[in-house]
């Protein structure tokens, strides 16, 4: 029994998982990071003091901890090197267990199914206590930086302080809690299960829930929860198509958890100010995601295309997909060309009306901007324009390549960057209606205008569409798919 034990402690020792995703009971739970930081702060979300029930992921020690704040800081920073140099990437099996064991766990995508791959880091037999000492001895010695890798840091102690008492635990914990707590800054509850690391220099808090559960916390921020259903299950299954396809890319595999919890990934918020429309909307489309001949389709969304949709290639200059060509989203717009300035001024010229929108979605239907002509010029570095040509729309009629001209000439080759000089314009599909000390802009849509358009899907839902029809429409070619955890 007892040389069991040590065994199984010793073997814990050696092997360091990055993330915790998971695929239990043919579903899949994931880790979204909540907070990071040298220290954290949890608190109670009301004036009833919180339970947490607190485990040391490798040893048996388990704590009740009770209180209204909880504040997380490090004990002994500098007992453990966490910078390293990764040298190589290996399948398991291959490398012998004498060493100490980074495992990286990535998820990926073949024949049709989801599947979790493990693979072994190696990392140079030197190692740092701070990220700078590696950088600098990566310079000295021409080991490219980008090999400088957190080492996952197990039985960190850290310090929990509820200000009355102080406990002590060795990382990683999993920290469970049934009632509502903040996190860090963030005044959002949640509940449920949690892992508490230490990366770097740094500790990581994040969600340990279902991708069922992460759903319901992403299309209330969405798409809000008082849309009618189909509209909350045609955004349901783009939002859980699209989180796989983030999970695909594994951005934050290095970092230590699945998904972040912000407009990087998608913003979540968590179950608190989810109700019962959230929930059905994602029990009734339970797994459902949209594939492409087995492929996971690209379920990208935006908010308004402002009459017809655009293709991913035209926006964001990528490999076409024939899922993401561009629609007709509203059709008295269907026999205009929107990529010819003619096009667009007659089709900006008409005022849309939809009694049935919220105020958000008719401030998406038509919108006028105005930008005084310095503060243009200051945006783009120049110190006068003279002229603004438009060389370039795509079939949303959004300007994707747009030449301003003054003491010098700017090209701004995307939909983002002419939005972004404008002044954080709604879209970039737009006309100049005047041109003096003021320019003055009319225009339509809001957001980059590819994929599906949450406006368009909301009219839908109210004129009675399902689900799947608003999805066939937005991502033409796709199907629904319900089977694809390996
Ligand atoms: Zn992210
Ligand atoms: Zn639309």
């Amino acid at each position: 029994m007892r040389k069991t034990c040590l065994l199984w402690l010793l073997f814990a020792l050696l092997i360091i998982p990055l993330t915790a995703a998971e695929l239990k009971d043919n579903a899949l739970y994931l880790e979204v990071l909540l907070a990071e930081g040298k220290s954290l702060n949890l608190k109670s979300r009301d004036s009833n003091p919180a339970l947490l029930t607190i485990t040391e992921v490798n040893s048996p020690i388990e704590r009740q901890v009770q209180g209204n704040t909880f504040s997380i800081s490090f004990m002994n920073r500098d007992k453990l090197p966490f910078w390293g140099f990764l040298n190589c990437i290996e399948p398991i099996g291959l490398h012998s267990m004498d060493d100490e064991n980074v495992i990286r766990q990535t998820i990926v995508w073949e024949d049709g199914k989801l599947k979790l791959k493990n693979e072994r880091m190696i990392f140079e037999p030197i190692s740092f206590g701070n990220k700078e000492e590696a950088l600098l001895y990566a310079s000295e010695t021409g080991i490219p930086a980008q090999q400088i890798r957190a080492i996952p840091m197990i039985n960190a102690t850290v310090k929990i302080s509820t200000g009355a008492d102080d406990y002590y635990f060795e990382t990683p914990l999993r920290i469970k809690s049934a009632k509502d707590i903040q996190v860090g800054g963030l005044n959002l509850g949640f509940s449920g299960e949690f892992i508490l690391k230490a990366m770097g220099e740094k500790l990581v808090f994040t969600q340990f829930l279902s991708l069922e559960d992460y759903v319901g916390g992403v299309i209330q921020n969405e798409i809000g929860s008082s849309a009618p259903m189909e509209a909350l299950k045609t955004q349901a299954v783009a939002a859980r198509t699209h989180a796989i396809k983030l999970l695909l890319y594994n951005r934050h595999t290095a970092d230590g958890y699945d998904l972040c919890n912000n407009t990087h990934c998608q913003v979540y918020k968590g179950q608190y100010l989810s109700n019962t429309n959230i929930h059905t909307a994602v029990s009734e489309t339970a797994g459902e995601v949209l594939t492409l001949d087995g492929v996971l389709a690209d379920a990208t969304y935006h908010s308004s295309c402002g009459g017809k949709t655009d293709s991913s290639t035209n926006i964001w200059r990528s490999t076409p997909l024939d899922h993401l060509m561009g629609v007709t989203c509203i059709s008295d717009c269907d026999s205009l060309d929107l990529s010819t300035e003619s096009g667009t001024k007659a089709w900006l010229n008409i005022t849309l009306s939809d009694p049935e929108a919220s105020s958000w979605e008719k401030a998406t239907l038509n919108w006028s901007r105005q930008i005084s002509r310095s503060k243009l010029a200051k945006n783009l570095g120049l110190n006068s324009i003279s002229n603004i040509e438009i060389l370039k729309r795509g079939h949303s009629g959004r300007i994707i390549l747009m030449k301003i001209t003054g003491n010098k000439t700017v090209t701004l080759n995307s939909e983002y960057k002419i939005r972004q000089a404008f002044g954080n314009l709604p879209s970039s599909f737009f006309y100049i209606t005047s041109f003096g000390s003021t320019i003055s802009l009319k225009g339509k849509g809001s957001g980059h205008g590819v994929g599906m358009c949450q406006v368009g899907v909301l009219r839908l839902a109210r004129t009675g569409w399902k689900y799947p029809q608003i999805l066939e429409k937005y991502y033409p070619g796709t199907m629904i798919s319900r089977d694809w955890i390996e």
